[in-house]
């Protein structure tokens, strides 16, 4: 455990419920690859969730099934390297089953439903009082997903703060229960508040592929034009002139998160950076259209070398899957590493454990010649 605690394992997903889109980008993808690149860890893992996919879709397994391949599509487009990241599925390491079954019992139910990213889904999702008990529990799977890997980072936007506390929860209460055995991890938010959680095309909360609110990577120019045209931006602002509000306006959050100095000398030489453009806005004078469209060459610019890289990969799809069920092999043997080292620790690791069988070989031995010695007496005593 000491040697496997040193190392710097990162491991994240996504789950098959679409394509992924901008908000995946400056929340995770973007980091994945920067921390791929920089060789800043000794191992990366990157799951596609499907299980957990399946806590919410179990009615439509075929869309999980269906956007398994898109979101490997858009691992491999935005950069990930196979060679240095181990991408796999997560139905395909049954490790994972094992672990969420010995962590289930390590919470309660009243913690589960105080989850708040968890009370936000179950009210999105309309599950009423008809939660699916999986779904109430996929902290806890994500928990396993995380410690079969020894995982101590895990690059999030922010709405998955509470898994990384709820497994911290689990590793302590494990460690405490059964010995120093599970690595404890850390959750690596975007250090810039824009980026944490992007919010929607039409100014809700969080882009989400369950909203309807999205702008893919897999997005052509036109469509990526399109959704930018229409986005919401600030209600007050009616009039050129009148003065505008950057905050909380998702085009301004946007450039926030995704303009470079670059992208201002290429496509709107007329500013310098996004702080004379947000000076202006907010002065009045300067009108969504020019600010939108500014947004959408940006956007434009980040997405091309990723749509080159996603056409290469869509017409190698047999390779694609290759490569996800190496990952899955190579995946699934690092896990199984930590299934022994989790039984050993709970003492459910009957059959590789030879002093236990020499120590109830020998226990029982004696039982028997004790038992054996009590007969003769007894047989002798009558006689
Ligand atoms: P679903 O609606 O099916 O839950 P999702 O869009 O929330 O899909 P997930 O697969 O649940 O996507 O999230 C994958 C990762 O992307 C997580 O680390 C999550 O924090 C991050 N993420 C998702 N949406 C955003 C967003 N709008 N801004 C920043 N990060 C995000
Ligand atoms: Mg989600």
């Amino acid at each position: 455990m000491s040697e496997e605690s040193q190392k710097k394992i990162m491991l994240t997903g996504d789950r098959p419920t679409g394509r992924l889109h901008l908000g995946h980008y400056v929340g995770s993808l973007r980091r994945r690859v920067e921390l791929q690149n920089e060789g800043a860890f000794d191992e990366m893992y990157v799951m596609i969730a499907d299980t957990q996919a399946l806590t919410d879709n179990f009615g439509v397994p075929q869309k999980v099934r269906d956007n398994v391949i898109e979101v490997a599509l858009d691992y491999l487009s935005v950069g990930l390297d196979p060679h240095k990241v181990t991408l796999f599925v997560q139905s395909a390491v049954p490790e994972l089953f094992e672990l969420t079954s010995y962590f289930l019992d390590l919470v309660t139910l009243s913690r589960l439903e105080r989850n708040p990213t968890v009370k936000t889904e179950i009210t999105q999702k309309q599950f009423g009082e008809s939660i699916p008990a999986g779904f109430l529990c996929y902290p806890v799977s994500q928990t396993a997903d995380i410690v079969a890997f020894d995982a101590t980072g895990v690059p999030v936007g922010e709405d998955q703060l509470p898994m990384i506390e709820q497994a911290n929860e689990i590793v302590h209460k494990f460690n405490t229960l059964y010995g120093e055995t599970l690595v404890a991890p850390k959750a690596m938010v975007p250090t810039d508040q824009y980026s944490r959680r992007l919010p929607g095309t039409d100014g809700k909360a969080k882009m989400s592929k369950s909203l309807d609110n999205a702008i893919y990577l897999s997005d052509d120019e036109k469509t990526v034009s399109k959704k930018v045209m229409s986005m919401f931006t600030d209600e007050t602002h009616l009039n050129i002139n009148d003065p505008g509000h950057t905050e909380n306006n998702p085009v301004f959050i946007y450039l926030e998160a995704l303009a470079t100095d670059d992208h201002f000398r290429r496509f709107l030489p007329e500013y310098k950076n996004l702080g004379e453009l947000k000076a202006h806005y907010e002065r009045g004078g300067l009108g969504d259209v020019t600010v939108k469209r500014f947004l959408a060459a940006v956007i434009n610019d980040v997405l091309a070398p990723i749509r080159e890289r996603r056409k290469y990969y869509e017409a190698r799809i047999p390779e694609v899957y290759e490569i996800l069920r190496e990952g899955s092999e190579r995946a699934s043997a690092k896990a199984h590493e930590t299934v022994l080292r989790v039984r050993r620790a709970i003492g459910v690791n009957y059959f590789s454990d030879r002093k236990l069988i020499e120590k109830q070989s020998k226990a029982f031995k004696k039982k028997l010649e004790d038992e054996a010695k009590l007969a003769e007496y007894l047989a002798r005593q009558k006689k």
